[in-house]
């Protein structure tokens, strides 16, 4: 009888674990679970590229963008309007931005991240398969 009890009790602490275990792959991973915890919603993969002011990145517009606003590091990005509507906060690998301009390269799940140099665009390359968030109001 003894020992029938301490196995019920391994039993049990066992089924704890494999629950704790199925919970945890619950909440790691799923971008469903994500998206509800952040007030987010998940918009689906992205290829990134960036830009900056220069000639070669924006031809005769500089850093002015869209909504007329100048572009900043860190906060402007350009997007297809119609997937992303203008002054949408737009969360990217943990990072705040908002889509404040517009690209003619720009289309689909595509999103330009804007930089000051074109130093730095070279070295943000393009990035693809980039899980997008919009922050709701
Ligand atoms: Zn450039």
């Amino acid at each position: 009888m003894k020992f029938l009890k301490i196995a019920a009790k391994k039993k049990l602490l066992l089924l704890a674990m494999m629950a704790a275990v199925v919970t945890g792959a619950l909440f790691t991973g799923s971008s469903s679970t994500e998206a509800k915890a952040k007030k987010v919603q998940y918009l689906g993969k992205y290829k990134l590229t960036a830009y900056c002011g220069c000639r070669k990145c924006s031809g005769g517009y500089g850093n002015k963008t869209a909504t007329g606003r100048r572009a900043k590091q860190g906060r402007t990005i350009a997007v297809d309007k119609r997937k992303i509507k203008l002054g949408s906060k737009v969360k990217i690998k943990g990072k705040t931005y908002v889509a404040e301009d517009v690209g003619g390269g720009v289309k689909g799940k595509h999103i330009d991240v804007y930089f000051k140099s074109h130093k730095k665009v070279k070295q943000f390359g393009r990035k693809n398969n980039v899980k997008v968030y919009k922050i709701k109001k």
